[in-house]
Formats: C-alpha cells, structure tokens, sequence
C-alpha cells in the first residue's frame, strides 16, 4: 500500500477525538465562524468555491442541524460574519466578503437563524472573533455574550479550521486562563462542523505570491493545533437524554 501524504501525517500527529452529549445541566453555546456566502457558496466570490466541496456541504449540514436543535431549546447561538470595508482589506487574501455585498451574508441553510431571539449576530474584520468583537469602548461582544448566558461550554463550528476557527479558538482559550469568561471550562471543536478551503500545491505552484493549502491536511492540522491549546475535539455530537419535567 502506498501512503498518501494525508496518511502519513496523520501517523505523525494522530488526533483522537470524542463524542460529545450536549446535557441541559451544562450550559452550552454555539459559536458559527463564517458560514457565508464567500467562503462556503460556489462561485459567490474571490475565496469562494469554485466547485461543490464535500467537506465545506458537510460542515454546512452538521452547523445547520445543531443551530436548528439550540434554537428549538432556545440555547445562545453567535453568529460570525467576515465584512471588510472596501478600504480595508485583509492581508495577504484578495477583497471578500465586502460590508453590503451577500458574500457575507449566511449561507442560504442558515438565514433563517436571523431572525430566531437567541441568536447573535457579529460582523467582524479580521480573522479573529475574539479580537472582531471588541467595540471602541473596550468592551467585547463575545465575553459580554458568553457571561449574560452563564455559559460553560462553547460548540464551535465553521470555516476555515486552520484559520478563522482555529484564531478564535486560540484567543479564547488564552481569555479562558486570564479569568475574563467565567464560567465558560471547555471548548469543544465540532470536527465534521468544520473545513477549511483547497488549494493544491499543484496550482500554487503556478500561481504568483499563493501558498499552497491542500484542505484535508490543513483541517487536520487546525483540529490538531486547537487540541494543543486545550480544545476537546468531537467527532459526534448528540443531544442527550432530556430531563423530565
Ligand atoms: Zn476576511
């Protein structure tokens, strides 16, 4: 048998993943990264598919199925939405999602949470939720959101893995340490929730100041570097059996 190079990486820095039950004594919240037009609809802009995607319909499905179950028990839910300013983009990517344009809109699975009372919605201009949830004052969404929620336990799902999921997992977990988000103890990374873009070496090669991103690899190494922070990484998520009343 001839190893792939997936394969191989995978021997070198085996990730080993959980289930997780979501209970009604833990307070948890989902936090979406990004599920938008740009990054997730074919052809709906410069970092956008250009053809269907396995893994970026999977996470599309699996965000869609947990936002529907938090709605239905009324669990917070924040949203991310990259909008960059015409006049200020984001280094070293090409303009996207622009404020105003529907690339930075939700994907059309999950417009409808707009509309639903226990969803937050955060437009951001960087990288990473954390650091795009700070208003000029100082205060920050994020932390205002997670200690008026009482929350424990954060779901994080989205895309990309290796970048916008992984910063806002990193500024978290290092907010978590500092004392700024109790009561929040665990962060968990919803595996199948998440992907990240493709761009083989094949074609960066061939492709001015591009780095190449071969996605199965860099999803991998995203949920691997999380892990390292102190993440758990799910590969299920169920709801758990629900309390009588
Ligand atoms: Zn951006």
């Amino acid at each position: 048998m001839v190893l792939q190079t997936l394969d191989l990486l995978k021997m070198e820095i085996p990730l080993e993943e959980e289930s997780v039950v979501l209970s009604e004594d833990v307070k948890t919240g989902l936090v979406l990264v990004d599920i938008i037009n740009g990054f997730c609809t074919v052809g709906a802009g410069n970092l956008a598919p250009t053809e269907p995607n396995r893994q970026i319909s999977e996470m599309i499905d699996e965000s869609a199925r947990l936002a529907t179950l938090f709605c239905e028990k009324k669990w917070p839910v924040l949203a991310f939405l990259d909008s960059h300013h015409p006049d200020k983009l984001e280094h070293p990517y090409p303009p996207h999602c622009i404020t105003g344009t529907d690339e930075s809109n939700l994907v059309p699975a999950l417009q409808w949470l707009e509309k639903e009372p226990n969803v937050k919605i955060r437009r951001k201009d960087c990288y990473d939720g954390y650091m795009g949830s700070f208003e000029e004052d100082g205060s920050n969404v994020f932390v205002d959101w997670v200690k008026t929620n009482h929350i424990q336990v954060l779901l994080v799902v989205g895309i990309c893995t290796d970048i916008c999921v992984l910063d806002f997992v990193c500024s978290t977990l290092s907010a978590k340490n500092r004392g700024f988000l109790t009561p929040l103890e665990d962060v968990v990374l919803y595996s199948r929730g998440c992907a990240t873009f493709d761009f083989p070496v094949s074609v960066a090669r061939n492709t001015k100041d591009a780095i190449a991103h071969p996605q199965e690899l860099m999803h991998h190494v995203g949920l691997y570097m999380a892990k390292g922070r102190g993440a758990k990484v799910a590969r299920e998520v169920s709801l758990g059996a629900l309390k009588s009343t």
